[in-house]
């Protein structure tokens, strides 16, 4: 036997031996996947849809491309919620909208403090530019509802904390839409990595970006600061910077960075086009990771640990998640934990049920609020050369 073979053998049987491999015969770690729900577990996850009038109602503010692609798509096949209300700057489309799904009930950017008087909306869900997010939050729980906001929560770390602040006063749950808690194949990486199906978590790499086009509407307003607050971190790079922090159980005490916006591309006089970040643990271990409106879609993470290493790519697609595990030098395992396209409605129901008990979220807004204020602590240091910056 050659001793590259020998070592994949020696290693085969320290893994298996301690639980982390199958034993020789035994079942691939892919089928089923053991993280993700033992029988009592499932069981206790099959729940039937509410009827009608007992499902949680909600307000969709903003019908743009996100919230008429997706999260409309996902309220209808949510289990504990039901679309009650639109609210539009655009009469037409969201009548439109409101004879297809069955909404009857229609508010504008103006009248939107009436809904105080609809006592058919229990919730708002906020789909609308990131600097319009506090000003419509804090208006709904003056008006008596939960909020469940699109990411990033808002431009500022002050618009987060009055957001939160709001929240408090009226007595109600604030969410943000961070739907990768949801999505069955992060959830089961995430459950793996906790697990210590890696050994220990040594560090961490994602990349997200994607080509920012300034022609194409939903694109334009995210290269306006006073609408989008940031650049390509806040709209796409938050996505690996919040996984970061979904694989590593510690809070980071420092972080550096660099822009990475291509000289003289005239579509980013406002914001950034790019930013490369690294944080640091109090264990001593690191994140890094890239975000970037210059290079390609890309939504990938890496999580390396003393035994082996779990990639996600793509990692935060709405329809497409691919999962590896990979033990030192042994061939990848390909995950299947289930169909990313329940992520809409998992997040929805997930957010129906908080607000029902008015418990907190699983994404709550100090979630929201942690991620936007290392966002500035990224941007403080590039803005200072790659300066080192204390949280
Ligand atoms: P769009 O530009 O497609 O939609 C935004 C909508 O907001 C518009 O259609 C419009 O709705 C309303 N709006 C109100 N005021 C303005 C304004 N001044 N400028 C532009 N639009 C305005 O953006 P997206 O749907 O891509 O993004 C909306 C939100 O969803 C953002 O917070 C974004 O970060 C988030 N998002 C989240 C994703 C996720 O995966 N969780 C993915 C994509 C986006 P109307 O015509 O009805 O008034």
């Amino acid at each position: 036997m050659d001793p590259i073979s020998d070592s994949i053998i020696d290693r085969r049987s320290l893994l298996a031996a301690a639980g982390l491999l199958p034993l020789a015969g035994a079942p691939a770690f892919a089928a089923p996947p053991a993280a993700v729900g033992q029988p009592e577990e499932q069981i206790s996850n099959f729940k039937l849809p509410e009827p009608p009038g007992k499902r949680v109602r909600f307000a969709v503010v903003g019908l743009g491309t996100f919230a008429v692609g997706q999260m409309i798509p996902g309220f209808v096949a949510s289990k504990r919620a039901q679309m009650t209300a639109f609210v539009s700057g655009n009469p037409q489309k969201a009548q439109d909208l409101g004879a297809r799904y069955g909404v009857g009930a229609f508010y504008n950017y103006d009248n939107f403090d009436t809904i105080a008087n609809d006592p058919n909306i229990d919730c708002v869900y906020i789909a609308l530019p990131v600097a319009l997010h506090a000003e419509f939050a804090i208006r709904a729980f003056k008006a008596g509802k939960h909020v469940l906001t699109e990411k990033p929560m808002a431009s500022t770390v002050e618009d987060c904390e009055a957001m939160i602040a709001a929240a408090k006063a009226a007595n109600r749950q604030l969410g943000v839409a961070y739907r990768v808690h949801f999505e069955p194949n992060n959830v089961d990486a995430a459950k793996r990595i906790k697990a210590g199906e890696i050994g220990v978590v040594r560090h961490y790499s994602g990349d997200a970006g994607f080509s920012a086009n300034p022609n194409y509407p939903p694109h334009k307003w995210r290269l306006t600061k006073a609408l989008a607050g940031g650049g390509s971190m806040y709209d796409i790079g938050i996505y690996a910077l919040n996984a970061a922090l979904m694989s590593i159980d510690e809070a980071p005490v420092s972080v550096t960075a660099a822009y990475s916006t291509p000289a003289g591309d005239p579509r980013f006089t406002e914001v950034e086009g790019g930013v490369d970040w690294r944080l640091k643990f109090p264990s001593g271990i690191s994140a890094q990771g890239s975000s970037s409106y210059c290079y390609t879609y890309v939504t990938r993470q890496r999580v390396f640990g003393s035994l082996g290493s779990i990639s996600l790519d793509p990692a935060s697609d709405y329809n497409q998640v691919s999962v590896m595990m990979q033990h030192a030098d042994l061939e990848p395992i390909t995950l299947h934990a289930g169909s990313p396209t329940v992520q809409f409605s998992a997040q929805i129901d997930a957010f129906s049920e908080a607000a029902m008990a008015n418990q907190p979220h699983l994404t709550p807004g100090e979630m929201g609020l942690r991620d936007i204020r290392l966002i500035q602590a990224i941007y403080k240091s590039a803005d200072a050369g790659g300066q080192i910056v204390t949280l």
